[in-house]
């Protein structure tokens, strides 16, 4: 098994066994300290994904142990996790699959250490500026009542590139009809799972030749997507949640993140209306993940407002929404919903309520996920 080596970013044979293998449940100070006294190589296992239980045990290791030899990452890894594990102080990653090598080395360019706090380092000046350059902007968004003006002052606000991504929903009509009503210098993407409503596709066409711009198609690639199918199958996703995760990274977390990939603000389209898991969301918030601005222009929204908003000004809307569907994803992954069901009731429907979020608008450092 090869190893590679998350500060330089090169690849090593494994130099044999570790000293000791924590599971993510040995998170006690006994299993620590004799892991400790090995004096490594520790290995911790990560044994599925979205499981970033391991990323604790490496922190308490360093941190509460003193923790100075090789910390090893081993089990369900894959390239997105590259800049946490080296955050949370490993040295190390197993890698399974070599032909996977160069996007893990990619995935550690993304760092960005003056932003970040962790291991390595602890003193995040930049991070604390960041930070509180997007909660004034959250302030500022707040007294601001017409969304136009919001975009407006965003985009004046954020130094650099801003990217929308949309899925073409009500929210995301909403936000594209205020940026072309503002002429914003704002990229616009929709990520193109390859199992899209063809009335997706049809809403990207209306919207572009109503607003006479270009909404750009992100896909996956190619490759991943084929591994995925040939290892799940091609409705994997509905026999466990692990692979509808997987799924879900592949088609959306990582074409997400490249499209990200310097980038410093992120517009989206969530509420806090819907879903318990999305009641704290701001308008604007540092996104330590992906390392900027990540802007929710219309967080808070009531349903009413944004109905009445698209009646105005008669913005174009997917034909599913007549249909019952309200949050649309995926062709095999939406339904429409039920009366006095929420708008994420659709989405997922055989999961439990907790878990139904595709990882792109999860904080992994916060959440533990990989997304
Ligand atoms: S929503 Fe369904 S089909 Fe789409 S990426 Fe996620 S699991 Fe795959």
């Amino acid at each position: 098994m090869a190893l590679l080596d998350l500060i330089t970013g090169t690849l090593r044979e494994s130099a044999g066994e570790p000293a000791a293998l924590l599971e993510p449940t040995a998170d006690d100070a006994v299993s620590l300290a004799a892991a400790s006294a090995s004096g490594g190589p520790i290995a911790i296992r990560f044994p599925a994904f979205g499981d970033g239980r391991g990323h604790s045990l490496s922190v308490k290791l360093r941190e509460r142990h003193g923790f100075k030899g090789e910390i090893r990452a081993v089990g369900y890894l894959i390239p997105d996790l590259a800049p946490f594990l080296l955050r949370s102080g490993f040295d190390t990653a197993e890698i399974a699959d070599l032909g996977e090598i160069e996007t893990w080395k990619a995935a550690l360019t993304r760092i960005r250490h003056n932003y970040q706090p962790g291991f390595r380092n602890p003193q995040p000046l930049r991070r604390d500026a960041s930070t509180r350059e997007a909660e004034e902007l959250n302030l500022r968004l707040g007294t601001i009542d017409r969304l136009p003006d919001r975009i407006a002052e965003l985009r004046r606000s954020i130094e650099g590139r801003i990217t929308f991504s949309t899925s073409l929903g009500l929210e995301d009509q909403a936000i594209l009809h205020a940026i072309a009503e503002q002429g914003a210098d704002i990229e616009i993407f929709t990520l193109d799972t390859g199992r899209l409503f063809p009335e997706v596709l049809e809403t990207v066409e209306l919207s572009e030749l109503r607003y006479g711009l270009r909404i750009r198609l992100v896909a996956p690639e190619a490759a991943e997507v084929e591994a995925l199918v040939a290892r799940d199958g091609v409705f994997g996703f509905r026999h466990a949640v692990e692979n509808r995760l997987a799924c879900c990274e592949v088609r959306k977390v990582r074409p997400l993140n490249r499209e990200l990939e310097g980038a410093r603000g992120w517009i989206a389209g969530i509420r806090r209306e819907h879903s318990d898991g999305r009641s704290g969301v701001k308008l604007a918030a540092w996104d330590e993940a992906h390392a900027l601005i990540k802007l929710n222009p219309i967080a808070d929204w009531s349903t009413q407002q944004l109905t009445a908003y698209i009646a105005e000004h008669n913005i174009p809307v997917n034909p599913l929404h007549a249909r019952g569907f309200i949050s649309i994803g995926c062709a095999p992954c939406t339904r429409a919903v039920q009366p006095g069901e929420n708008a994420r009731a659709g989405r997922w429907w055989w999961e439990h309520e907790e878990k139904k979020e595709c990882g792109i608008h999860l904080n992994p450092r916060r959440e533990g996920k990989a997304a």
